[in-house]
């Protein structure tokens, strides 16, 4: 009778310490999930912050060659109003102003071609950290849709388990249960019915009194002195 309701006891303890598993994982699920949601974003963030910088870079382009083309206009108005020019004075004048704005060009010439080199290089990096970070992306969708499919069947094993946990309680006295419960999910959560091998507890590891390896002996399951954990000789009660 005792081995019967030990082995009722494990195979209960069996299905409690599945549970308690599951629900552990379950638990660390949200944050997993929402890791990969940041991972996800910051990786978005990082592809934008390439292309905005090669933005920046090609509006300094644009706006170098717009200075070059209306100090060019410029020039070219300057050039045509010579023949209004009134004497010598004004024509030097003009000359300075022309060959200033000359000098200017080159300046902007020299800058924005170092800016289109900058621009090449600033494109290229865009298109490898689009390409690196849709792939890292992509491969993170795999992996968060498989959390969540794995999150479902955790669901479903849990729900299987707590509709067929109230058959495993038949025939278990309330004292039993009572003490079972408290051990298992108690404050420190533990394996409530342990393996007594050598006289050591399984649980608290701690050697057993005589008198209770004398109970065990004779294949009674008894409590542990020290820790209050379900104690049993596996061999005497032929269980395994
Ligand atoms: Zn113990």
């Amino acid at each position: 009778m005792a081995v019967v309701w030990l082995e009722k006891l494990l195979r209960l303890q069996e299905l409690d310490l599945r549970l308690r598993d599951l629900e552990a994982r379950l638990r660390l699920l949200p944050r997993e999930m929402s890791d990969m949601v940041a991972k996800r974003d910051a990786l978005a963030a990082d592809t934008k912050a390439a292309q905005d910088a090669a933005r920046k870079v090609e509006l300094a382009v644009k706006a170098g060659e717009s200075g070059i083309e209306s100090l060019q206009k410029e020039n070219l108005k300057l050039q045509q109003q010579s023949a209004l020019v009134k004497n010598n004075k004004e024509y030097q004048a003009m000359l300075a102003a022309v060959e200033q704005n000359k000098q200017k060009i080159g300046e902007l010439e020299e800058r924005t071609l170092l800016l289109m080199d900058d621009l090449d290089a600033a494109r290229k990096r865009v298109l490898k950290v689009a390409a690196d970070n849709a792939a890292a992306t992509s491969t993170l969708k795999a992996e968060f849709d498989e959390l969540l499919a794995f999150s479902g069947e955790v669901k479903k094993e849990i729900a299987k388990l707590q509709t067929a946990r109230p058959a495993y309680l038949r025939d278990i006295d309330a004292d039993t249960l009572r003490q079972y419960n408290v051990l298992l999910g108690g404050k420190m959560p533990s394996t409530p019915v342990v393996e007594v091998e050598n006289g050591i507890c399984g649980n608290c590891h701690l050697k057993v009194t005589p008198q209770t390896q004398n109970l065990l002996r004779k294949g009674d399951v008894a409590v542990c002195d020290n820790c209050q954990h379900f104690i049993y000789d596996a061999a005497a009660c032929g269980v395994k």
